[in-house]
């Protein structure tokens, strides 16, 4: 079948010969099955070391506590984020920013320093598609060269046979998957106490975990490399993020050019290195020809170095002819990871920390907001005028805190019900204020401040402005013509 062309990819990380890229797609458009073959090496050693670091930490994360709290879990349901022991409430969704911000600049420096590094070792897409579902294809189905032929042939009951022995594993593999995930927005003791008393019960999460599978299974089942290659948007943002001087996976073109076969380089010293023997394709998971320089689809996952070095091994020829390295070294230039472009990115980073720090440090365990009471700005009795809010005190943690609240105004008499309360966990409170001034006072809007202070001297302040008619305003007679309050909770903070 015909491949297609693709336009490379302009710059000079991808400067070379005119490429013809291997891709997953075929000229129609259409997909192309990649049966990557087996290899071994050092890459892939220590890959699936990491593979095993993660799965086991993947799977015991959520049943990790810090305080008797989770180590990390999502509480969509009830809008409560446990970050590495910390614990974070909707109202510090802006703090969460930071997190977020974080993780994505980390990915940053890594990917302008070590390129896709993070797609070919730690993702969890990679780590699972690697770790288990490749593995149970290789161990059912066979071998890349019977995979190749027994998919391209006719059914036979032998084939019917692996398939369905193939995809019932997948969908058990892919439903454990699922249900692991889950129990990061519930915790996996009650996820066990929902799955044992039954989808009737709790329809919604069964939902989602049928739904999670059907998608993990079709991902790790079918789309695979589509996935980054189609629907990862960090894949496509490498090539803003990676230059000559990042390190990724290449091939040294001036050693190995010009290819040809080993007998004949035995006869012809000004050949290069590459024996032409495509082992570095066909172990290539996303069907790429490294051979071609760098590609968008190249996930760093280095099956391809891997592949050559055994190659190499046997020729009695140095390894390293694919490797890890700077697009300009393998070109035959200096190397120089540390450039300006990575000082910029640490800049960055080191000014975010420090923001991050300060803004992280400056969280207290409760929040409070004031809100005017009811539809009417102000009531006025007799020669006074009354204004009614309320403090909305919330919890943010998962220790009972004790508050104490004081108004402050400066001519304004306050009736404050609760002027001290214990909160548990998570919960929250309105506390009713009623603040009074004399009518002859309201010319002007009053500011009124309201401290809750925290038990451990944390501090939080809420203001608020009074309202009145003003001395000649509408009085209890209705004598004066009547002037519109502003509405709302006006000049709440
Ligand atoms: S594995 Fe090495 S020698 Fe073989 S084709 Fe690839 S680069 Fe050339
Ligand atoms: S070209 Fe090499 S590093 Fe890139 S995805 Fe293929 S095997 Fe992995």
């Amino acid at each position: 079948m015909e491949k297609v062309r693709l336009p490379v990819v302009q710059g000079e990380m991808f400067a070379g010969p005119a490429p013809e890229l291997e891709s997953s797609l075929l000229a129609d458009g259409s997909r192309k099955l990649i049966h990557p073959a087996d290899v071994r090496g050092r890459f892939l050693t220590a890959r699936r070391l990491v593979f095993a670091v993660l799965i086991a930490f993947w799977a015991i994360v959520p049943f990790l506590r810090v305080d008797g709290r989770p180590f990390l879990m999502l509480d969509v349901e009830h809008r409560r984020f446990f970050i590495f022991g910390g614990v974070f409430g909707a109202q510090d969704a802006w703090r969460l920013w930071f997190i977020l911000t974080g993780v994505g600049l980390a990915l940053v420096i890594t990917t302008s320093l070590f390129g896709r590094v993070w797609c070919g070792w730690t993702c969890p897409h990679t780590v699972f598609l690697e770790a288990f579902f490749r593995p149970i294809e290789r161990l059912v189905e066979g071998p890349r060269e019977v995979r190749v032929r027994v998919d391209t042939g006719e059914w036979t009951t032998s084939k019917t046979m692996r398939k369905v022995v193939k995809h019932t594993i997948f969908v058990v593999l892919a439903a454990l998957v699922a249900h692991v995930f889950v129990g990061y927005f519930v915790s996996p003791y009650r996820l066990w106490a929902m799955i044992f008393a039954g989808p009737g019960k709790h329809p919604e999460a069964f939902a989602w975990a049928i739904g999670l599978t059907g998608i993990f299974y079709g991902n790790f089942g079918f789309f695979r490399e589509q996935t980054c290659v189609g629907v990862c948007p960090y894949g496509r943002l490498q090539s803003v993020l990676v230059d000559q001087d990042t390190v990724v996976v290449g091939y040294e073109r001036p050693r190995g050019e010009p290819r040809a076969k080993a007998s004949e380089k035995a006869k012809n010293e000004d050949l290069g290195d590459c024996v032409d023997c495509k082992r570095c394709v066909v172990v290539c998971p996303m069907g790429i020809d490294i051979r071609n320089g760098l590609q968008p689809d190249c996930i760093g996952c280095a099956q391809c170095s891997d592949a050559c070095d055994e190659i190499m091994d046997k020729l009695h020829r140095p390894r390293g002819l694919v490797r890890y390295d700077t697009t300009r070294a393998l070109d035959g230039g200096k190397r120089q990871i540390w450039r300006p472009r990575a000082y910029l990115y640490v800049a960055v980073t080191v000014v975010w920390v420090v923001a991050a720090f300060f803004l992280l440090r400056g969280r207290v365990a409760f929040e409070a907001n004031i809100l005017r009471v009811g539809a009417t700005p102000f009531v006025i009795d007799g020669d006074s005028v009354r204004n009614a809010f309320n403090v909305h005190v919330v919890n943010k943690g998962s220790d009972p805190v004790t508050f104490e609240l004081e108004a402050k105004g400066e001519g304004v008499s306050f009736v404050v019900p609760i002027k001290r309360s214990e909160l548990p966990a998570f919960g929250g409170v309105d506390v009713p204020i009623i603040a009074t001034v004399p009518r002859s006072a309201t010319a002007r809007p009053i500011p009124i401040t309201v401290d809750v202070r925290g038990g451990d001297g944390s501090l939080r302040t809420v203001s608020a402005v009074l309202l009145g008619p003003g001395p000649f305003g509408p009085g209890p007679s209705g004598s004066a013509p009547f002037r519109s309050a502003p509405p709302g909770p006006g000049g709440v903070k």
